[in-house]
């Protein structure tokens, strides 16, 4: 190995992704996208780095600078800052001198070997047991197998050695844009910026598209576009903004302000959606997704989401159909969109006694009436 490892040991950063759902070919392009995403997110951060490396079911950066957050980054399921050394166990005995100081000042320890080359030798327990033995001697702390204070990990690669002892868990999910373009709608409330996260998270570009009722919103709306830009490593998220009152055009806006207060949510909704379709059919994108909670308010009762969704001519997406509100809260705290979803803006004011059961049929009829079916 003499010459391979010159500039060794040096410090690396061990990127896991969720390989079991990955299968023949997608395999391929999906590890070239989180790849290319590292590598955009670790320039736009100011991290240089000498190479990445994908090997299977790891990807490794080397020689990076820094220690970046890449929770950022959808498609890493956990990574690790490492130190990386040459795959030779001599070497490996002599740097875990390195880690001597901070198991001194723990009460006890373990170390843990994974071995992705199975040539290796000794295997991963002959590695743990003489290691083990190895540092204990020389620290006078003791090994704990269950629960340790301090955790040393040997990962032994094709190529290389890595110590590390941390995990810090992504979100795991595939590289945004990986899965094709939704459109979303986004209001400046707390569900659907999140509801277009989990969605980024499987791979979708998503394309916004917000009614605003007032500047401030318009402002909000785009402080969270921003925030969810972060996640989408370098790819462009279109904001569309639309004034509200288009929804409620002529005769259909005076109707629902005396005649049909009580339906003026379901009307507003199926006439978003309808928006929504014809923004997915100019952009290529083959559906909406929508913060939709069932049962939330007046406007996501069963009845109420089935006359909403007749203008709906694509597939609808509603990832928090079914969560509870403290769920999508702990998620928007997260990912970072809550503090500035329950920053007040003028918004709608919803009618005193929305109707919960809305009769489709009836629906239809009044926006035929008024030409806007
Ligand atoms: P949110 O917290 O996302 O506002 P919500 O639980 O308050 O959702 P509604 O306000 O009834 O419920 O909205 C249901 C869904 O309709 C939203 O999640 C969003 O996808 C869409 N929506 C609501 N208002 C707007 C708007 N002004 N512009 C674009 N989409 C909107
Ligand atoms: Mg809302």
């Amino acid at each position: 190995m003499s010459g391979s490892g010159r500039g060794l040991p040096r410090r690396a950063l061990i990127v896991r992704y969720g390989e079991i759902s990955l299968k023949g070919r997608n395999r391929g392009a999906f590890e070239q996208r989180l790849r290319d995403d590292l590598a955009w997110f670790l320039k736009a951060h100011g991290h240089a780095y000498a190479e990445i490396e994908v090997e299977r079911g790891r990807i490794y950066v080397r020689g990076v600078d820094g220690a970046p957050d890449l929770r950022q980054v959808l498609g890493v399921y956990s990574y690790s800052p490492a130190l990386e050394i040459e795959r030779d166990y001599g070497r490996l005995q002599e740097e875990a001198a390195r880690f001597f100081p901070a198991i001194r000042a723990s009460r006890d320890f373990r170390v843990s070997c994974q071995r992705i080359a199975k040539d290796f030798r000794p295997d991963s327990m002959g590695v743990e047991r003489e290691l083990g033995t190895l540092i204990e001697k020389n620290t006078g702390t003791p090994v704990r197998l269950q629960e340790p204070a301090f955790e040393l990990h040997v990962e032994i690669g094709h190529r290389r050695i890595y110590l590390f002892t941390e995990k810090t868990r992504g979100f795991g999910g595939f590289p945004v844009g990986s899965a094709g373009r939704l459109v979303s709608l986004l209001s400046g409330g707390i569900d659907s910026p999140v509801a277009t996260f989990l969605m980024m998270k499987r791979g979708v570009l998503p394309v916004l598209l917000h009614f605003s009722h007032s500047d401030e919103e318009t402002a909000k709306v785009r402080r969270l576009r921003d925030r969810l830009q972060e996640y989408a490593a370098g790819h462009e998220l279109p904001l569309t903004v639309l004034p509200h009152a288009d929804l409620f055009q002529g005769r259909l806006g005076d109707l629902l302000a005396t005649r049909l207060e009580p339906y003026v949510c379901v009307v507003c909704k199926y006439r978003m959606h309808k928006a929504a379709a014809e923004l997915a059919m100019r952009e290529g994108a083959l559906g909406v997704i929508t913060g939709d909670n069932l049962a939330q308010v007046a406007s996501q009762t069963l009845k109420n989401l089935y006359a909403s969704r007749a203008a709906a001519t694509l597939p609808v997406y509603s990832p928090l159909i079914a969560f509870e509100k403290n769920e999508t809260m702990a998620l928007a705290r997260e990912i970072g969109t809550y503090e500035i979803s329950v920053a007040p803006a003028a918004g709608c004011t919803p009618p005193r006694n929305p109707k919960t059961g809305v009769d489709e049929a009836r629906l239809l009829k009044v926006l035929d009436e008024v030409g806007l079916r």
